[in-house]
């Protein structure tokens, strides 16, 4: 299967989706049928989350699979190390690599909710680019690595220089490509890319968009991620925060407007937070697409 680094070194712009693990056996049937028709849609390619801990851990691979093997799309595997041991991770990198699967976002993730106290000890890594640092130290070119990128700087390092400059160490470190955190003003991505440019970070920034389907959703998320919800989305969104089909409606509008801007100021494709569901990533797609 094609690394993402191919991939961008023929295309200037890639659009992708993002899907999480169903929990349930009916949630996975669901999700092969919005994989089916996502795939209609061309994407470059399709990633798929990576659960804190349990069950769901494995299937992230499953799906990344189905994916490859069904559609021949390039998969990307989500992999956090927080609650992993270096050995652990080993042997879910070689896992991966039985599977065919060569795109890899690397992550450190959060602890989970039953195990919130979590620290890691010698035996696991701290941070993500320690992860990063493994894989390449490991495997060599096998992986495309991908890293997480805060424009707003990371919930826990609000210092945006600073925490560019461990965007940095993460590249440093082996990782290819960033994907970016939801953001509603799209100056602050163009900040964080020029932030990044200054510090020598050439690599592919790509803007993650989530769009909005639900108000009081969006700003319990925004509150969990350090995401800024701009006045102008409580503006348009509160006053049909009742109104599913409007909402909808008025996310798709603002999505499409969003991506739009992104494109015309040279971001280099747009990664969606598909959220599991066809509807709307594929009209907002359609739209900005042409
Ligand atoms: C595109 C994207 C995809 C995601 N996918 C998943 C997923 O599949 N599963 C999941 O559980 N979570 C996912 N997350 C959430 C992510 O795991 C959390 O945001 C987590 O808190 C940070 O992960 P990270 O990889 O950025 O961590 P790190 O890069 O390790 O950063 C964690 C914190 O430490 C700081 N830091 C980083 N490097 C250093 C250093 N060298 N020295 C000191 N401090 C440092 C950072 O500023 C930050 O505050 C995703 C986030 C994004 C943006």
């Amino acid at each position: 299967m094609k690394k993402l680094t191919d991939i961008f070194a023929d295309k200037e712009r890639t659009f992708s989706f993002e899907l999480f693990p169903a929990k349930t056996e009916k949630g996975y049937q669901n999700l092969l049928a919005t994989i089916a028709e996502l795939a209609t849609l061309n994407p470059d390619y399709i990633s798929c989350t990576y659960g804190a801990g349990g069950g769901s851990r494995e299937r992230t691979f499953d799906i990344v699979q189905h994916i490859q093997d069904t559609y021949h799309l390039p998969g990307v595997a989500h992999l956090t190390c927080v609650c992993h041991t270096r050995d652990e991770i080993k042997a879910i990198l070689h896992n991966m690599q039985e599977r065919g699967i060569c795109n890899v976002l690397a992550l450190r993730g959060d602890p989970p909710r039953d195990n919130p106290d979590w620290q890691p000890g010698p035996d696991n890594f701290q941070y993500s680019c320690e992860l990063c640092a493994f894989i390449r130290h490991h495997y060599g070119d096998f992986f495309a690595i991908g890293v997480a990128g805060f424009p707003e700087g990371h919930i826990l390092c609000p210092d945006r220089e600073q925490d560019a400059r461990y965007l940095k160490i993460k590249i440093d470190s082996g990782a290819d490509f960033v994907t970016s955190q939801l953001f509603f003003n799209n100056q602050d991505y163009f900040d964080y890319v020029e932030r990044l440019r200054r510090l020598g970070v050439n690599a592919r920034v790509i803007p993650g968009i989530l769009p909005i389907t639900n108000y009081d959703n969006l700003i319990r998320f925004c509150q969990n991620c350090g995401t800024t919800v701009p006045q102008e989305i409580h503006d348009i969104f509160r006053p049909v925060k009742d109104d599913p089909e409007r909402s909808l409606e008025k996310g798709i509008d603002f999505a499409v407007r969003q991506c739009r801007d992104l494109l015309d100021h040279g971001a280099p494709g747009l990664h969606f937070y598909a959220l599991n569901k066809l509807h709307p990533v594929d009209a907002i797609l359609t739209a900005v697409r042409g």
